[in-house]
């Protein structure tokens, strides 16, 4: 059985074709800048890349392109082979404690939180719309990312604000980067073989949050009413006093608006390192020796450990640590910084181990660590496309 994991995003649609239940990649790609004279088409086909520039002014046009090349390029004989198919949707707030198969209501309810996602839920409901039109006949499922957070208690979730903002307006934390916190606590309990374990997940890539994990549901995550919350990011800030807000607007003229897109958009690495928001220039910078590159990745990763403390308490132990996402696959610093912070908890690195593996499954800890530590890489689509086959049963 032949299932597709979208995301789409305001200018992007990325997309898999899976084969389901095995759960191999038969297909990947992603469509650029949608809307722009010059779109960028990119698929992944036996190992071998091939992009195409083009214009694609609309997502109808994305998905047109998309399923034209898997018929043109023979990965498929006919659209009948897509048995159904999958969409990431970023906010399901307190509506969805659940993955849902796409009708009316579903689409209308997702609109209802834009408010709460102004930048990911429309587009995420243009994907759906556009792929509905191509395939009416295959169940559509929407998978959102905050679902895997509908455990937490009022007591991880509430901010200390006034309770009308909650009720009237949903202010409340609501995490994000379910499927994969999902994903790796799931194969953490697996490699085990025990259900009733405590684990924190490191999600560290350009978007980055830690989840607390116990007994295979998440009691707390670092990220908030949106993204913005929790570590420093490639250019998101992480947790500021909101007070900073008010001083910037003084100091600067900006208006709040201008305030936080500058807080999502120029802060983290890029902001304390002046340097660039991927990671592998930070680490360079700081091989040479960079002191803001050091202070960069001296902050994350205290902040990171800092979570990591909190979970500890909050969850009374820890078996697991489990590091994911581009940075957290592949950056031997990034987890060695943060696990020698975490030395008084007995977490000890192989640092033999550590230096030498990236990108794959894992066990990272030296025999005596009192917490096992690994490197899980996180598979989102695949998490999405068992949503999927679920839905169909
Ligand atoms: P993601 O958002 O999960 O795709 O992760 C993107 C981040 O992973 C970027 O900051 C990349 O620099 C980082 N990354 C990818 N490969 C490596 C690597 N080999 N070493 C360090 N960081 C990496």
């Amino acid at each position: 059985m032949k299932i597709i994991s979208v995301n789409a995003g305001s200018s992007s649609l990325k997309f898999q074709l899976l084969s389901m239940p095995s759960e191999e990649t038969i297909t990947s790609g992603i469509v650029e800048r949608i809307g722009d004279e010059n779109g960028i088409f990119t698929i992944k086909v036996e190992g071998k890349k091939i992009v195409k520039e083009l214009p694609i002014p609309t997502h109808n046009v994305a998905v047109d392109l998309v399923l034209a090349a898997l018929l043109d390029l023979k990965i498929l004989s006919s659209f009948d082979e897509i048995e159904g198919v999958g969409h990431r949707v970023v906010q399901g707030g307190e509506l969805f404690k659940d993955s849902a198969v796409v009708n009316d209501d579903v689409i209308k309810r997702i609109e209802s939180l834009s408010d709460l996602a102004p930048l990911h839920n429309p587009a995420n409901i243009i994907g759906i719309k556009a792929f509905m039109k191509v395939l009416p006949k295959v169940p559509h499922v929407v998978v959102f990312d905050t679902t895997f957070h509908s455990s937490m208690t009022d007591e991880a979730f509430m901010y200390a604000t006034p309770y009308s903002w909650y009720q009237n307006y949903g202010v409340r934390k609501y995490g994000f980067h379910g499927t994969s916190h999902q994903y790796v606590s799931e194969r953490a309990a697996a490699i085990l073989k025990r259900d009733d374990l405590k684990v924190v997940v490191c999600h560290i890539g350009n978007g980055a949050s830690l989840c607390a994990i116990k007994n295979g549901k998440s009691v707390d995550t670092s990220m908030g009413l949106t993204p913005l919350e929790g570590i420093p990011m490639g250019t998101r800030s992480g947790n500021v006093d909101p007070a900073v807000i008010e001083l910037i607007k003084q100091k600067e003229g900006l208006t709040v608006e201008e305030i936080i897109s500058a807080l999502n958009k120029k802060s983290g690495y890029l902001g304390v390192s002046g340097i660039s928001h991927d990671s592998r220039d930070i680490e360079d910078a700081y091989v040479e020796g960079n002191k803001r590159a050091e202070l960069t990745l001296a902050i994350q990763t205290k902040r990171i450990a800092d979570y990591i403390g909190s979970y500890y308490v909050y969850m009374g132990g820890l078996d697991a640590l489990c590091f994911t996402a581009g940075i957290g696959e592949n950056s031997s610093y990034l987890r060695k910084m943060v696990c020698e912070r975490l030395g008084v908890l007995g977490v000890k690195l192989d640092d033999q181990i550590n230096s030498s593996v990236r990108g794959k499954e894992c066990l990272i800890s030296s025999e005596d660590s009192k917490v096992a530590v690994y490197i899980i890489p996180t598979n989102e689509e695949v998490m999405i496309a068992r949503e999927v086959m679920r839905f169909i049963k």
